[in-house]
């Protein structure tokens, strides 16, 4: 590998536009690399996750689509949920 480049570096392409192009992203869900080549957008490769505001990759945006939101956040929420229910069961609310 040549030059490192820490994740979320990005370019500021054309600030009079307000463009910002990333060169080189991470997802926010799985954190797998998102690379933006040459020409392209974040847009064209990855997916956004509107809930955290941040990069996601496309398998993890189809499973957003699929799941109706934000799957990490999906998972916590149901976590919680089953905390709730075992706090009840056990008779400590
Ligand atoms: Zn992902
Ligand atoms: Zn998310």
């Amino acid at each position: 590998m040549g030059l490192r480049r820490k994740a979320g570096y990005s370019i500021l392409v054309d600030p009079d536009a307000g463009t910002t192009e990333w060169d080189r992203t991470t997802c926010g869900h799985c954190n797998a690399v998102i690379r933006v080549p040459g020409g392209k957008t974040l847009a064209d490769v990855a997916g956004w996750c509107w809930f955290e505001q941040r990069a996601i990759c496309l398998p993890c945006k189809a499973a957003a689509v699929k799941a109706k939101g934000c799957v990490p956040f999906l998972k916590k929420i149901e976590r919680q949920e089953a905390r709730e229910r075992f706090r009840v069961a056990a008779g400590l609310n």
